[in-house]
C-alpha cells in the first residue's frame, strides 16, 4: 500500500516534518547529571495529595540535580475538564510552593519547549501521527461502539485477551479504496498504532523506585488519535515527553499496566527512553487493614483539606518527604533548622509498596515544624488563614498584633518550645481565652479543694496579685496564699506530709489557672497572667467567684 498517499488522504492541515519539530525543541544543554522532571495534572478541578506527592518528587529530583521542572496540563479529556481547573492547579501549586521552570502559568506559557498545554499541541500530534501513517505504523480504524462491544463479548466467550489486537484487528490491513470510500462518506475514525510486538516476548524495565520489571510485549493495536483527533494519554506522553526533554518520568504505579506501550512507541519512534519512577498509592489504616485514599470517604485526599486545616505548608511538605523518603525523619533529627532542600532526596529511597497516610503523624510533624517558628511567623500565618476561614478571630488578632504575638511566644524559643499547635483551626480554642469577647469558660475545678476553698483562693489572690512580680515572687505569692488558707506552703512540705493538708500551692495555682482561663489545661500560668494583665486577671477572679457563688 501507498502509505504516503494513505497518510495524505487522513491529514490535510500543513503540518511540519517531525524533522522540524526535533530542530525547534533540541535536546537540553544542561549539565551532566541534570533531571528534567514534570508533572502533569488534568483540570479536573480536583487537587489531592497524590498530586503534591508526585510534584514534590519532581521538584525534588529537578532542583537537586540543577535540572528543570515542568508543568504540563493534561487536558485531552474534555468531559473530566472543569472551568477553572488550570486556575486551581496553579493556585494549589503556588500554595505549595513550587516553583516551576517551565510550563503553563495563568498568562503566557514560559519556556522554550511549550506549548505547554496539551490542547494546543495538536499539530504537534499529529506530525508523528502522519509520520507513523507514512512508514504504514499507523491506520485508520472505523470501527463503531457497537462492534467493539460485539468484539468483546465474543473475546469473553472464547476466553481470549481482550482488545483490538491480531484477528481481532479488523481495519489493520483494510485496502486503500474502502479507506477512501469511508473517509468519502464522512465516517468517524480513530487513528490506532500498528503494534509489531508479540505477547509471548517480553520487555525489560529497570525503574527508578520499582527496580528491575519485566512484562509481555505490548500487542494491542492501540489508539493513538482519537476521533476527534485528540491524542491518547499514551500518544501524547510519548510526544511531549521526547519534545519537552524529560529525562524522568514520576507518575502513579496504575500507569504500570501500560507501561509496555509507552516503551514500545518510544522504541517505534525512535526515540531515547526517558527513566521512570512509579511512585505507590497512597493508603490508609480503616478497621485494620488497608485502604487506598478515596476521594469520597476521606477529605484528607484534598489539598483544600490542608489549607482549611491551616495546616501550614512546610508541615505538609516535611509530612509527605517522611512518607517519601524513609530516611528523612532521622536527617530531620540531625539537622534542625535545616531546610528540607537541603535534604538528598532519592528515587531510591521511596517506598515500593503503598505509604501509609497517618494524620497523628502528620499532626506530630507539624507540631514540630510551629513550634520552631517565631511568634511573628505564626502570627502572620495564623491572621492569613483567619482571613479566610474566621473573621471574628481575624479582627480580634488583627486589633492588637502586639498582645496577640505576646501570646504565640509562650514557650517558643528556648531548647525545648512547646508542641501543642498542629494546625490553625486549633489556635482559637488553644489561646481564645486571652479575648473577653469569645472567652467561654468551661469551669472546672479541683474537686479536691472545697468550694469555701476555691473561693478563699479567688478572693485572697486578689489581694496579693502584683502583675509586676517576676517569676519567683509570683509563685511565693501562690505558696504563702496556699499556708494562709491552710494548705502545704510548699510542694516539697506537702510531698513530705501529705495526709496534713488538704491541699498545696499546685491546686491553688489549677484554682487560678482554670479562673483565668476557663479550663484546667493551659500554657504557663504566669505567663497566661501577665499577658492577660490586671484588669483581666481581676475581672475573671471576679466572674469565677460569681460563677461558684451562683452554682451554690
Ligand atoms: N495526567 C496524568 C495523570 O493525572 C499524568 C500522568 C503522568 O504523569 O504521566 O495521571
Amino acid at each position: 500500500m501507498d502509505y504516503k498517499y494513505l497518510a495524505s488522504l487522513l491529514f490535510k492541515e500543513d503540518l511540519k516534518s517531525i524533522e522540524e519539530y526535533e530542530e525547534i525543541y533540541p535536546p537540553r544543554n544542561l549539565k551532566e547529571g541534570a533531571q528534567v522532571t514534570r508533572i502533569a495534572p488534568s483540570p479536573t478541578g480536583f487537587m489531592h495529595l497524590g498530586n503534591l506527592f508526585g510534584a514534590i518528587t519532581d521538584e525534588r529530583l529537578a532542583h537537586l540535580s540543577d535540572g528543570v521542572f515542568i508543568l504540563r496540563i493534561e487536558d485531552t479529556d474534555k468531559k473530566r475538564e472543569v472551568e477553572g481547573g488550570v486556575e486551581t492547579i496553579l493556585k494549589v501549586f503556588n500554595r505549595f510552593g513550587l516553583n516551576f521552570d517551565e510550563g503553563a502559568t495563568l498568562g503566557k506559557d514560559n519556556g522554550n519547549y511549550g506549548p505547554y498545554r496539551q490542547r494546543q499541541r495538536e499539530l504537534i500530534y499529529k506530525s508523528y501521527a502522519k509520520h507513523l501513517v507514512e512508514r504504514g505504523l499507523a491506520y485508520p480504524c472505523f470501527c463503531t461502539e457497537e462492534e467493539l462491544a460485539k468484539m468483546r463479548e465474543l473475546q469473553a466467550e472464547r476466553k481470549e485477551n481482550f482488545g483490538y489486537y491480531g484477528k481481532y484487528a479488523k481495519f489493520r490491513d483494510c485496502p486503500i479504496e474502502e479507506i477512501i470510500k469511508r473517509l468519502a462518506n464522512g465516517e468517524s475514525y480513530v487513528l490506532r498504532f500498528k503494534s509489531m510486538g508479540d505477547a509471548e516476548k517480553k520487555v525489560y524495565h529497570t525503574d527508578l523506585i520499582k527496580g528491575k520489571m519485566e512484562f509481555p510485549e505490548n500487542d494491542q493495536d492501540i489508539v493513538l488519535l482519537k476521533a476527534d483527533g485528540i491524542p491518547t494519554y499514551h500518544f501524547a506522553h510519548v510526544i511531549d515527553d521526547h519534545l519537552m526533554r524529560t529525562t524522568i518520568v514520576v507518575r502513579g504505579e496504575e500507569w504500570l499496566a501500560t507501561l509496555p506501550i509507552h516503551l514500545q512507541l518510544f522504541d517505534t519512534l525512535g526515540f531515547k527512553r526517558p527513566k521512570y519512577a512509579h511512585t505507590a498509592q497512597l493508603m490508609k489504616m480503616d478497621g485494620g487493614s488497608k485502604r487506598k485514599l478515596s476521594k469520597r470517604k476521606d477529605p484528607e485526599l484534598s489539598l483544600d483539606f490542608y489549607h482549611q486545616m491551616g495546616y501550614p505548608v512546610l508541615s505538609v511538605i516535611e509530612y509527605l518527604l517522611t512518607l517519601l523518603n524513609s530516611n528523612f525523619e532521622e536527617w530531620r533529627k540531625q539537622n534542625q533548622g535545616v531546610s528540607y532542600e537541603k535534604f538528598p532526596f532519592s528515587a531510591k529511597k521511596m517506598s515500593v509498596s503503598g505509604s501509609l497516610f497517618d494524620t497523628d503523624k502528620l499532626n506530630d510533624v507539624s507540631k514540630n515544624v510551629i513550634a520552631v517558628m517565631t511568634e511573628t511567623e505564626v502570627y502572620d500565618l495564623v491572621l492569613s488563614w483567619a482571613k479566610d476561614y474566621d473573621e471574628e478571630f481575624y479582627n480580634l488578632l488583627s486589633s492588637d498584633a502586639d498582645y496577640a504575638k505576646n501570646i504565640f511566644a509562650i514557650g517558643r524559643g528556648g531548647k525545648k518550645p512547646r508542641k501543642d499547635i498542629a494546625c490553625w483551626n486549633e489556635v482559637k480554642s488553644y489561646m481564645g481565652f486571652f479575648y473577653d469577647e469569645i472567652f467561654a469558660p468551661d469551669y472546672e475545678f479541683p474537686e479536691n479543694v472545697s468550694k469555701e476553698k476555691t473561693l478563699e483562693i479567688l478572693e485572697e489572690y486578689k489581694n496579693i496579685y502584683d502583675e509586676n512580680a517576676d517569676m519567683n515572687d509570683w509563685f511565693e505569692a501562690i505558696c504563702a496564699l496556699s499556708g494562709k488558707i491552710g494548705f502545704a506552703p510548699s510542694t516539697k512540705e506537702f510531698r513530705d506530709n501529705p495526709d496534713k493538708y488538704e491541699g498545696n500551692p499546685g491546686d491553688t495555682s489549677m484554682v487560678l489557672r482554670v479562673s483565668m482561663t476557663g479550663r484546667q489545661n493551659a500554657p504557663d500560668l504566669y505567663s497566661v497572667m501577665k499577658i492577660l494583665g490586671r484588669e483581666k486577671v481581676i475581672s475573671r477572679l471576679e466572674k469565677a467567684k460569681k460563677y461558684i457563688e451562683e452554682a451554690k
